[in-house]
């Protein structure tokens, strides 16, 4: 039987020299932010994963085209953002396949394999239900916590501390709904993109490769 559980970090084996990094953007796609941070990845030919809202991605499908597109990989991060293991079975259920028929009908070709349940909140259920809908549960192992605007600084050294071969991090391209009234729509990942312009260089300089979790 498979255990249900989520991953934190990607398995590598240890001695093949592999020192790959996964970057994870959740909460969009957004306008605003998602095109400023697919313009970084570009620029640095950095592949990344985004965990998009279903919501979001039915307001804004071209976007999710453009991450596909642009060589990134999507996830689930469900159709509305809600605290899921607080959620009923049957709203669990609904969230997850709502959001990856969302995604499917904007861009037939994301494949979409990875799920983030909103907050990082998962229970039995959640990680049951994710597994049914064939996806595989992902957290993160590096949280600067870029969306409450800790100061650029604050981003970049929190990630670089706790870079280490497999390490997951969480970085934020968008804005839960129930949070847009107090998120400023200009500006709103101001500090994650400059934070990241710093960040991707670092880490590259230091022998990592970026990329895009696997399938
Ligand atoms: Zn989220």
């Amino acid at each position: 039987m498979t255990r249900r559980e989520y991953i934190s970090e990607v398995p590598f084996q240890a001695g093949t020299g592999d020192r790959s990094i996964y970057l994870t953007f959740d909460d969009g796609p957004n306008p605003e932010c998602t095109r400023r941070i697919l313009d970084v990845l570009a620029e640095h030919r950095v592949p990344a994963t985004f965990f998009v809202l279903g919501a979001y991605v039915e307001d804004h499908p071209d976007l999710l085209r453009r991450v596909v597109a642009g060589g990134h990989s999507v996830g689930n991060h469900t159709m509305t953002h809600p605290d899921l293991s607080a959620c009923d079975s049957e709203t669990v259920e609904r969230e997850i396949r709502e959001a990856s028929k969302a995604i499917v009908s904007a861009c037939p070709q994301a494949a979409v394999q990875h799920i983030r349940a909103p907050y990082g909140a998962w229970s039995e259920d959640v990680l049951s239900r994710s597994m049914i809908a064939g996806l595989r549960p992902v957290h993160w192992s590096i949280d600067p916590r870029d969306w409450s605007r800790p100061g650029v600084d604050a981003i970049v050294d929190t990630v670089l501390a706790a870079a280490r071969p497999g390490a997951i991090v969480l970085l934020h391209d968008g804005c839960p709904p129930d949070e847009v009234e107090n998120c400023k729509p200009t500006g709103l990942r101001d500090q994650t993109i400059l934070a990241l312009l710093r960040i991707i260089p670092a880490l590259q300089s230091r022998g990592f490769s970026l990329c895009s979790l696997p399938q």
